[in-house]
C-alpha cells in the first residue's frame, strides 16, 4: 500500500518536473499546476486509468497557444506595439472560455497560470464550457477613450480568426469591461459580418447580454461563504467583512454582503486602503471607480470618518470574512498570520489565485476555512455561460431569473466540493474538493473522447 502511495507522489512529481521543464520562468503557471496536483494523490490512487492514459500529462500541455503582434497609433501619432495572447486549454468539456486581461504584468506564464485554474473552475460550474485565458501587456490606465478603442480593434484584428461561438469565447477579466468588450465585438462583428452574439459574453444589456454578468463574480463569491455559514448554522448578519481590490469583483461583492446583512469596513486599489467603520459607501466607490476612473484615496477626501492609508495592508484591518479580490498572490504568509490573530474565520478567493501557497497554509493550519477561487469566484464565468445559453436561444432572462440561477449554480459548486472531500478522505477541505471535483470530471470527458 505504502510502495503504491509512493508510486503516486512519484508520478505526480515526474509530472511536475515535466512542467517545469517545459515551461521555464513561467511561475505562476508552475504555482497554479502544483497546487492541482498537490490535490491528486488520492484521486490517482482510486483511479489508475488517469494515469495510464496520461490525463494530467496532457492536461498541463494547453491545446494550443497563441501569441501575436499588436500594433495601434496613440493619440501623439506614436505607433505602439504591444503583446496579444490566446491560450486554448482544453476544449474536453466545451468551447475554450475565460476572460482575457489588459495589464502590463501580463506574460505568458499568467495567461497559462490563469487558462490552466479556468479549466476546472468550468467544469465545477456543470456548465458545458472548457478553459482559456488571453490578454495583453497593453496598460489602459491613463489611456483614452480613441486609444484604448484603437488597441482593441487591432487586438481582435488578429484573434477574431481563432475565436467563434462553437471555437473560443472570451470575456473580461482585469482591464477588460463593458467598454472594451464592446469595441471587440464591434471589431468581430465588422471583419465577419457576422451578428455572432455568442463570440464573446460580459456583453451590454442592449446587444446582447445577460443580467446579472456585471455582478456575477462578486456576487457567486458571497454567495459561496453564505452557503459556508449557511452549512454552520451562521449568516452574514452583524459579520465584519475586509475585502481587497476596488474593482468589479470587489464592488459587487461588497454589495452582495450589505445586502445579506454584513459590514464591509475595508476596501483597497494599488494605491493603498480605506477603512469606514461604518460600512463603506459603495455608491461612493461606483462613482469613483466605474464613472471617473479615480484613485480609492479619494474616497477619504469626500467621506472625513473614513481613513485612507497609503502604506500598509488592508489585511491589517481586523475582520471576521476575509474576500481577497484583487489580483494574484496579494496576500502572503505574514498577512495571513495577521488575519489569523485578529480573529478572521472565512478567506474566499474573489480574484484568482491572490492567496500564496504560505498563506493558504496558515489559514489551514490555524483551522480557518478557505475556499480557493476556481470554487468561490466561478459565478462570473457561470452566468457567462448563462449568456450564451440565452444568445444560442435568441432569449433574455430577468434579472431575478438569472440571479437564481447563479444561487443554485454556487450551491451545487460548494455542495460538490464538500462530497468530493469528503469521499476522498479530506472532509471539509474545500482546496482538495474543488481541485478533484474540477479535474475527475474533465479526466472522465478526455478518457472518453480518447488519446
Ligand atoms: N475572467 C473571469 C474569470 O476569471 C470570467 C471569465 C469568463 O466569463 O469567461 O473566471
Amino acid at each position: 500500500m505504502k510502495e503504491r502511495g509512493n508510486r503516486v507522489k512519484d508520478t505526480l512529481r515526474d509530472i511536475y518536473d515535466e512542467v517545469l521543464r517545459r515551461n521555464p520562468g513561467e511561475t505562476e503557471f508552475h504555482q497554479s499546476v502544483h497546487e492541482v496536483l498537490d490535490s491528486l494523490g488520492p484521486v490517482v490512487d482510486k483511479h489508475p486509468e488517469y494515469t495510464d492514459a496520461e490525463v494530467i500529462r496532457r492536461m498541463c500541455e494547453p491545446e494550443r497557444q497563441i501569441i501575436f503582434r499588436v500594433p495601434w497609433v496613440d493619440d501623439s501619432g506614436q505607433v505602439q506595439v504591444n503583446r496579444g495572447f490566446r491560450v486554448e486549454f482544453s476544449s474536453a468539456l466545451g468551447p475554450y472560455k475565460g476572460g482575457l486581461r489588459f495589464h502590463p504584468s501580463v506574460y505568458l506564464g499568467i495567461v497559462k497560470f490563469l487558462g490552466f485554474e479556468q479549466i476546472f473552475k468550468n467544469s465545477l460550474t456543470g456548465l458545458p464550457i472548457g478553459g482559456g485565458k488571453g490578454g495583453s501587456d497593453f496598460d489602459p490606465k491613463g489611456r483614452s477613450e480613441g486609444e484604448v478603442m484603437r488597441f482593441c480593434q487591432s487586438f481582435m484584428t488578429e484573434l477574431y480568426r481563432h475565436i467563434g461561438e462553437y471555437t473560443d469565447v472570451p470575456a473580461g477579466d482585469i482591464g477588460v469591461g463593458g467598454r472594451e468588450i464592446g469595441y471587440l465585438f464591434g471589431q468581430y462583428k465588422r471583419i465577419t459580418n457576422r451578428y455572432e452574439s455568442g463570440v464573446l459574453t460580459g456583453k451590454g444589456l442592449t446587444w446582447g447580454g445577460s443580467q446579472v454578468r456585471t455582478e456575477a463574480t462578486g456576487y457567486g463569491t458571497v454567495f459561496f461563504v453564505d452557503e459556508i455559514l449557511r452549512s454552520r448554522g451562521d449568516s452574514f448578519d452583524g459579520k465584519k467583512v475586509v475585502v481587497s481590490g476596488s474593482g468589479n469583483v470587489a464592488i459587487y461583492a461588497m454589495e452582495k454582503v450589505a445586502q445579506l446583512g454584513g459590514t464591509v469596513i475595508a476596501c483597497s486599489d494599488s494605491s493603498g486602503y480605506v477603512v469606514d467603520e461604518n460600512g463603506i459607501d459603495l455608491e461612493l466607490v461606483k462613482e469613483l471607480k466605474e464613472v471617473k476612473r479615480a484613485r480609492i484615496s479619494e474616497y477619504a477626501d469626500t467621506r472625513p470618518e473614513a481613513r485612507f492609508i497609503a502604506n500598509g495592508s488592508v489585511w491589517d484591518v481586523p475582520c471576521e470574512i476575509a474576500l481577497p479580490c484583487a489580483t494574484q498572490n496579494e496576500l502572503d504568509g505574514s498577512s495571513a498570520k495577521v488575519l489569523v490573530q485578529n480573529g478572521c474565520r472565512i478567506v474566499a478567493e474573489g480574484a484568482n489565485m491572490p492567496c500564496t501557497p504560505d498563506a493558504v497554509r496558515a489559514f489551514t493550519e490555524a483551522g480557518v476555512t478557505f475556499a480557493p477561487g476556481k470554487a468561490a469566484n466561478a459565478g462570473g464565468v457561470a452566468t457567462s455561460a448563462l449568456e450564451m445559453q440565452q444568445n444560442a436561444s435568441r432569449d433574455s432572462w430577468s434579472f431575478e431569473h438569472t440571479e437564481e440561477r447563479l444561487g443554485e449554480i454556487m450551491r451545487g459548486i460548494h455542495d460538490r466540493c464538500l462530497e468530493t472531500a469528503d469521499e476522498y478522505g479530506v472532509e471539509g477541505n474545500y482546496v482538495a474538493g474543488a481541485n478533484i471535483a474540477g479535474f475527475t470530471q474533465v479526466a472522465n470527458a478526455m478518457l472518453a473522447l480518447g488519446v
